[in-house]
């Protein structure tokens, strides 16, 4: 009896017999497949506006969505403030302040169309120290050089005709920022996606990318295929396409380190937990009211945010999760952890702001230190007037050498995969409200690098 990988043909002629046997089963295994021009990754709201934009200026092509979750937009997109951001806070002549900026208006026009519920608002940002004074007029000025519509600043008396319960020196006042539930949004999207004939694989979880060698394409294409790339997802038939965009959020490194690109920017996840108002409450907040941000932080500060349900939630904070999808302080994943510890950029990051980091934690755990916090822009709240809220956890990406990186980053790679794989690498707030815009930046990349 022969043992297990014993063969009676002399090696050099077994490993070529194998080798042909090996790829006319990828070839057959190929033909089988369910194929399309482009598949998505990620059912967030960043792939489903890039799906519903890529089809829509190509309607003859076929596109997939593939989610690992059963529903579309249950992490960030899901789990978010709701806020229309105006774009008052990015850097000029950055993505993000282009993208926040078109994004705004384009999400108003769509949620016209759909009849999607939003209300617009306002948001003010509140200085109660003299020293926060120079930031905010900072921030005017970039408002004003984003071209963010009528930006006003307030004083104390007009903060009060603004917001009668709150109380500080001076504000910046935008009446254009709004409220909706972005997860409404995106659901919306998914659907204009498949009546256009798209189709979206939920419980789709991509675990490989694998394409056929350049030695192989031709008798990839002899066999009628075209589409050299194989999606695999954990326990579901594989799917082939010419190309990937990988809108993973909090997963963009790993999908990104999949096909072959390098694993930096990594993902670091923040999670951001919210306070609630009673309802009996919710008369002191009427707007947006945010603090001045501190310049050195990527995340704005707990803010009061009503809902379009009505309700209003305080916050969020921020404080690292241990657990890429950890929306509770007792989740941890001891693979995300051990792969966040191990990452010098956290170590770094974290030995520069332990103290605050320490602090976040506390103020997350006893809820008069957050109500504190608030308490700076209204006065009258008090501790037995909130209750403890949901969380969302914010993919922040990182540089090995610790720095939050700030800007949208889309990149793609090289070799057969990477070639054929564009990544949406980090897109935190204002995400949501650049939806729209980021898709059409995509599809043009996706055109440019492509060929579409
Ligand atoms: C607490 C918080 C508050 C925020 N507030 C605002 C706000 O007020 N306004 C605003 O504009 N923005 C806000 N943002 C930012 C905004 O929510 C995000 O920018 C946006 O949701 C990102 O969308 P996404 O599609 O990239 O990510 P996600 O919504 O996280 O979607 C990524 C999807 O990819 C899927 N996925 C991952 N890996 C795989 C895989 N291997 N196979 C298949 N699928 C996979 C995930 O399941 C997920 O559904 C906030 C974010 C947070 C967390």
């Amino acid at each position: 009896m022969l043992g297990k990988g014993s063969c009676l043909l002399p090696r050099n002629v077994a490993q070529k017999t194998t080798a042909l046997l090996r790829s006319r089963k990828q070839t057959r295994c190929l033909a089988t497949q369910t194929s399309y021009d482009v598949v998505v990754v990620g059912g967030g709201i960043v792939g489903l506006s890039t799906a519903r934009e890529l089809i829509i200026r190509h309607p003859t092509l076929k596109f997939a969505v593939v989610e690992k979750e059963n529903e579309l937009s249950v992490h960030q997109s899901g789990k978010n403030s709701g806020v229309v951001h105006s774009g008052i806070y990015y850097t000029p002549g950055s993505l993000k302040a282009k993208l926040c900026v078109e994004g705004l208006d384009l999400a108003y026009k769509y949620c016209d169309e759909k009849k999607i519920p939003y209300k617009k608002c306002g948001k003010i940002i509140v200085a109660v120290e003299n020293k926060e004074l120079p930031e905010l007029n900072k921030l005017y000025q970039r408002g004003l050089e984003n071209g963010v519509k009528d930006l006003k600043v307030l004083n104390s008396k007009e903060i009060k005709d603004v917001e009668p319960y709150c109380e500080g020196l001076a504000a910046i006042f935008s009446p254009n920022t709004g409220i909706l539930d972005w997860a409404e949004v995106a659901r919306n999207y998914g659907a204009d996606f498949k009546k256009a004939g798209g189709d979206i694989y939920t419980g789709f979880e991509v675990s490989d990318f694998t394409c056929s060698p350049e030695s192989n394409r031709s008798q990839v294409k002899e066999a009628g295929h075209s589409h050299p790339v194989t999606v695999h997802g954990k326990n579901v038939s594989p799917l082939s396409c010419r190309y990937v965009v990988t809108c993973g959020g909090l997963y963009s490194d790993r999908l990104a380190e999949k096909s072959g690109c390098p694993k930096d920017p990594r993902i670091v996840p923040f999670r951001g937990e919210y306070l609630k108002l009673k309802d009996e409450k919710s008369f002191l907040v009427k707007g947006n009211i945010y603090p001045v941000p501190d310049p050195n932080f990527p995340f704005l500060g707990v803010h009061f945010t009503p809902r379009i349900d009505g309700s209003v939630w305080l916050g969020p904070n921020a404080v690292l999760a241990f657990a890429r999808e950890g929306y509770k302080l007792t989740d941890v994943n001891v693979k995300d952890l051990i792969d966040a510890l191990g990452y010098r950029g956290l170590r770094k990051l974290m030995f520069q702001y332990f103290t605050f980091g320490v602090g976040e934690y506390y103020r997350g755990i006893v809820k008069s230190e957050q109500v504190k916090q608030l308490q700076r822009y209204v006065p009258s709240l008090k501790v037995e007037d909130v209750e403890r809220g949901p969380a969302g956890v914010r993919a922040q990406a990182m540089d090995s050498d610790g720095t939050l990186v700030d800007d949208f980053v889309f990149d793609g790679g090289t070799g057969d995969i990477g070639s054929r794989v564009l990544h949406v690498r980090n897109a935190p707030s204002p995400g949501a409200t650049s939806s729209l815009s980021i898709a059409k930046m995509v599809a043009e990349k996706v055109e440019e690098r492509f060929h579409l």
